[in-house]
């Protein structure tokens, strides 16, 4: 019996989706080994954004959120476009306002 996997966090900065749970088992080992969330098709919605490419990572929506449309340490909804000077706050919102991208 090996150590168990725990390769899948990644630096989310909400509370990731649950991923689909892969079956263990020594046959299900060629599982993706980068599962990627439900939402992993993740556009910027910022008004006037004129970047139309889409994000594989939330991560990386995040960076080029926070590098082209607000000043560095503050904490943007990526689905309306409020900010919010502290994390925890900008949490709150995406739970209030949009569950669906907390709960998938
Ligand atoms: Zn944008
Ligand atoms: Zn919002």
């Amino acid at each position: 019996m090996g150590p168990p996997n725990r390769t899948l966090v990644g630096p989310y900065p909400i509370n990731p989706p649950a991923v689909p749970a892969y079956p263990q088992g020594p046959a299900q080992l060629a599982a993706p080994a980068t599962p990627h969330p439900p939402w992993n098709n993740l556009r910027c919605g910022w008004a006037g954004c004129a970047y139309t490419g889409s994000f594989t990572r939330e991560a990386d929506l995040w960076r080029h959120i926070r590098n082209l449309h607000v000043a560095p340490g503050s904490f943007p909804c990526f689905i309306c476009g409020q900010t919010f000077n502290q994390l925890y706050n900008q949490r709150s919102h995406m739970r209030a306002r949009h569950p669906e991208m907390m709960l998938h």
